[in-house]
């Protein structure tokens, strides 16, 4: 159909249904709004997340589907090797089980049936502000508050307003190898003959190079290694470890295919015995990728007419691994900000310096690791660890933020009592009721002062939330699954964890212990009861 005779009114327009625009329009409470994608769930690189992705409650939801995924592989920190260490950055204890390796196109194929998010199949080909449309292969959009751009990077505003700044050129080709065979006992050597410095961070305590005392396994790690000051690479295992996407990103000029084999065979790491795919383009798996040039930014990443969000806005991530848990958080925020009373001049300019200042980090961030500094320096280790592995740079205005949803009542849909878990196949009422029952508190009765908020189903367990005057939410897991590895009380089989949603410790003082406390007495009371809530 002519575009030109398709007319459509909407209040906002997601550009894009890559991570941050799917993310966005589920937590946007807003039925006009419209998401477009001339391809969505294809193909993407970028298949390493830290655990920051899944720091909203609701995307921990996502986590026991998105496990059972051909392509998942487990991931249990990111490490660093350079000519002359190794240093390697364990996820925190309490991310272990938010840190995953995944194909992009499965987990956003995942996220968009879960969610039940309906894409139009278009692509923008013109904007104009002034009149605020938008128009694409199909129809011409007007829309009435804001252009939401998530266009990752085809930048699709910025270029539009001719306002995209190139970084500095950096050129990226990349392929995948079948992993004939992984042996830790080969890294171990490696890290030892080749007289390498390996350091092992929690950031707080170092350990020596042993595989029994250390546990881990190199094949559960991002690999990133720096082959030269201008090149380096990255070795992300999928599909359990059977299936390795090595990467070349270079600031010195695009890279060939045959160097891409090249380096990969000299220097991929040794644990990975490695066999070459056929080259037939009949899978995303089987040829050689580029991108080139793709770190750039735009000169203003909000208005009152536009939103730019994640990669339409900066490229901040040639590096870390961290981009798409940049990108769901980024959703996150502005998600929260939409559904608080709409977008306002405060908050754009609020937007627009928040922007600017992790942009600011993460410049600091790539020259500590072009410099060699984070593999040489503990301080430069620990700011690279805690800001950008472990996303503190940019989890704050998500918790500042998460605490704004919870008012406006968000999470009342997030709790829709017909809602089914993927995880238990337990509704959220009867989650809810079961476990009222179980504590007594299904009238206005409370537990240890605390009023009880409702149950949703978690992998292998429930998640409560809790509400007392003057404390923030509190959220606690009961979970049976012997791979918990944080908890905070273990009571017999089921262990309790509190979840840390707030910019900084929870206020975990005598009220909330006293709840725990009660808790564990229930718990250890009907233990029959609790474990017969098992999936
Ligand atoms: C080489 C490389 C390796 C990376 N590795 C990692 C990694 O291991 N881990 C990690 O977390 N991050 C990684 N990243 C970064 C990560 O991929 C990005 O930060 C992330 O994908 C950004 O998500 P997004 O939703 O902003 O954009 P995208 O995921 O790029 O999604 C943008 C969407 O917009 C759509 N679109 C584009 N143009 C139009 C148009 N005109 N009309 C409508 N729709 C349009 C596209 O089809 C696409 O679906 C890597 C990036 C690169 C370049």
């Amino acid at each position: 159909m002519n575009s030109e005779n398709k007319q459509m009114h909407v209040d906002y327009l997601i550009i894009g249904a890559g991570l941050a625009g799917i993310t966005l329009k589920h937590f946007l409470k807003n039925d006009r709004t419209v998401i477009l994608d001339p391809d969505p769930a294809a193909y993407k690189v970028g298949e390493s997340f830290i655990p920051e992705t899944f720091h909203h409650p609701e995307m921990q939801t996502l986590l026991s589907g998105i496990k059972r995924l051909p392509s998942f592989s487990v991931k249990m920190g990111t490490t660093f090797v350079s000519h002359n260490s190794v240093a390697s950055f364990p996820v925190p204890i309490e991310g272990q089980e938010f840190s995953l390796h995944v194909g992009r196109a499965e987990l956003e194929n995942y996220m968009l049936k879960y969610w039940n998010i309906p894409v139009k199949k278009e692509r923008v080909r013109e904007i104009n502000l002034d009149t605020m449309t938008v128009q694409t292969n199909e129809c011409t959009y007007t829309v009435e508050k804001q252009i939401l751009d998530c266009s990752g990077a085809s930048m699709v505003v910025a270029r539009e307003l001719d306002q995209k700044i190139e970084v500095q050129p950096t050129y990226a080709t990349w392929t995948y190898f079948d992993v004939v065979e992984n042996d830790s006992s080969k890294f171990w050597k490696f890290v030892q003959d080749s007289g390498r410095q390996y350091k092992r961070y929690t950031v707080k305590r170092r350990v020596l190079p042993n595989a029994e005392e250390d546990g881990w396994e190199p094949a559960h790690s991002t690999i990133l290694m720096q082959l030269s000051d201008a090149l380096w690479s990255w070795q992300i295992p999928l599909y359990n470890k059977k299936l390795l996407s090595f990467g070349l990103v270079s600031r010195d000029g695009k890279i060939s295919a045959d160097t891409l084999f090249d380096v990969a065979e000299k220097t991929h790491l040794p644990h990975y015995t490695l066999a070459r795919r056929t080259q037939d383009n009949s899978t995303p798996y089987n040829r050689v990728h580029t991108r080139n040039r793709f770190t750039n930014r735009a000169q203003t990443p909000a208005t009152m007419k536009y939103i730019l969000i994640a990669d339409a806005c900066a490229f901040s991530d040639p590096v870390y691994s961290v981009g798409g848990g940049l990108a769901v958080n980024k959703a996150i925020e502005v998600a929260a900000l939409l559904n608080d009373g709409g977008w306002t001049p405060s908050k754009c300019s609020s937007w627009c310096d928040d922007f600017e200042r992790l942009y600011q980090r993460s410049l600091d961030a790539f020259k500590l690791w072009y410099s060699g500094a984070m593999l040489t320096d503990d301080s430069a280790a620990q700011e690279i660890n805690d800001n950008f592995l472990s996303g503190s740079a940019f989890q704050v205005g998500v918790a500042t933020h998460y605490s704004d949803v919870i008012e406006n009542s968000t999470l009342q849909e997030f709790l829709d009592p017909n809602r089914q878990s993927d995880a238990t196949g337990l509704s959220h009422a009867e989650a809810s009721a079961q476990v009222a029952d179980l504590l007594g508190v299904n009238d206005d009765s409370t537990l240890a002062g605390w009023s009880y908020h409702g149950s949703i189903a978690i992998p292998d367990g429930l998640q409560h939330r809790w509400q007392m005057d003057g404390l923030p939410e509190l959220i606690i897991n009961t979970q049976i699954s012997a791979d918990v590895t944080q908890y905070y009380r273990r009571v017999g089989d089921i262990t309790l964890s509190f979840m840390n949603l707030w910019d900084g410790p929870y206020p975990l003082d005598a009220r909330g212990r006293a709840l725990f406390d009660a808790l564990e007495a229930a718990i250890d009371e009907q233990m029959d009861a609790w474990l017969a809530l098992k999936p």
